[in-house]
């Protein structure tokens, strides 16, 4: 690691310790050329994956969007905004935890699924039925049978 004061190459390590969460290693190093001494921090790179839609476009992981589909599916029902929240971070989570540069928005809408089943059975059907697009009868019926599952 360069030294940020006079630019030289050789900077050693002096102290290096973990922070209490666990999740940042803080090293002390010190330069052999200047004898000046900073500090840097290890940290995981987390970023949320591209969400690779249906036509093959990419586009953002967001939560603002996530939060109109669970509204539209909600629409009138008795959920509490909190239980929504929770929801749209366990699947933030997940999404997060998959560990992938790329995920395909129909995980997602699986995620979501999961998440309204568990929520609300009215809203979970108005989902399914628009993000399936059922061709058919027997695909609600499928639906409809899974509920009681
Ligand atoms: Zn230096």
């Amino acid at each position: 690691m360069k030294c940020p004061f006079c630019g030289a190459l050789d900077t050693q390590v002096i102290d290096s310790r973990v922070n209490e969460e666990g999740d940042s290693i803080r090293r002390r190093r010190r330069c052999a050329s200047c004898d000046k001494r900073f500090t840097t921090y290890e940290t995981a790179e987390l970023r949320m994956p591209q969400v690779v839609k249906q036509n093959g476009n990419r586009d953002e992981f967001n939560r603002a969007k996530l939060r109109t589909s669970f509204m539209r599916a909600l629409h009138k029902r008795p959920v509490p905004t909190e239980y929504v929240d929770e929801a749209i971070e366990r699947i933030a989570q997940k999404v997060l935890s998959l560990g992938e540069r790329e995920v395909p928005s129909r995980q997602i809408g699986e995620m979501v699924m999961h998440e309204l089943h568990r929520l609300d059975k009215v809203a979970y059907i108005r989902f399914a039925s628009v993000y399936r697009s059922f061709k058919d009868v027997d695909d609600f019926r499928d639906v409809i049978r899974d509920l009681d599952k």
